[in-house]
């Protein structure tokens, strides 16, 4: 992001009590922390992204630990797996989703998780059987998509969801139903900022401000107002990260 940007984007989130901004390899959990130790309303998570799981080594694991355990971050993650960008590093992936898992738990923080494939549900249906063998304590599935077989295992779990921009999306009528099963103490929006801006800004660079339409689009959905949802997704951020 341009500075310039950065800028305007941090200007558009002063209103928020609380930001969780995500690391996904060394470079950017450094510049994640950076920001939360700059800012007292946002908050880092650190973690190695699957699409970069290659980079995993004793020397990555070490830094990892290291950061994680600063009093500003507030969770583990992202991680995950991704068959959509790279499915040839599944092994990588499985190394470090189960590390990732193991930090969380000795630090007592939650994991952040993100699952795609490409064609079919591979890694959701991993994911969903990884999920009930390991059974983290705290997780969130992030920019949640709604598979049918990853929502029963965050369900029966206690598992957190996040919702982000394609919420709003026309065609994404499946993604409505299963966020309406959701229940509300289990809910968090997200941006996962500069990707999947909500409608009306879809083309558009997301930013944190924009997740307000997403927010509303959430609030409809369970028959509630905006300001009652954003009590309740404050609340469970809160629950979660322990801003
Ligand atoms: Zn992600």
């Amino acid at each position: 992001m341009a500075p310039e940007e950065a800028q305007a984007a941090l200007e558009a989130a002063k209103g928020f009590r609380a930001i969780l901004t995500i690391g996904t390899n060394p470079l950017r959990n450094r510049q994640a922390l950076a920001l939360a130790e700059a800012h007292p309303h946002i908050w880092a998570s650190v973690g190695l992204h699957p699409t970069e799981a290659r980079l995993l080594s004793p020397e990555l694991e070490a830094d990892l630990a290291y950061l994680a355990q600063h009093p500003r971050v507030r969770a583990v993650g992202e991680s995950g797996l991704d068959y959509y960008w790279t499915p040839e590093t599944r092994t990588a992936q499985y190394r470090a989703l189960d590390f990732q898992h193991a930090l969380a738990h000795r630090l007592n923080r939650p994991l952040i998780l993100h699952v795609r494939s490409k064609e079919g549900d591979q890694a959701e249906q991993e994911m969903a059987q990884w999920l009930r063998h390991n059974r983290p304590a705290r997780f969130v599935l992030h920019a949640f998509a709604g598979h049918p077989g990853l929502l029963a295992a965050g369900l029966e779990l206690g598992g957190y969801f996040g919702l982000a921009g394609p919420l709003t999306y026309k065609k994404n009528q499946a993604l409505r139903e299963a966020a309406r099963q959701i229940p509300l103490d289990r809910l968090l929006v997200e941006t996962d900022a500069p990707f999947l801006p909500p409608e009306p800004f879809r083309g558009q660079r997301n930013h944190p401000a924009l997740v307000r339409f997403t927010l509303a689009r959430l609030a409809e959905l369970h028959g509630l107002g905006l300001e009652e949802m954003e009590r309740i997704t404050d609340q469970n951020a809160q629950a979660c990260f322990g801003f």
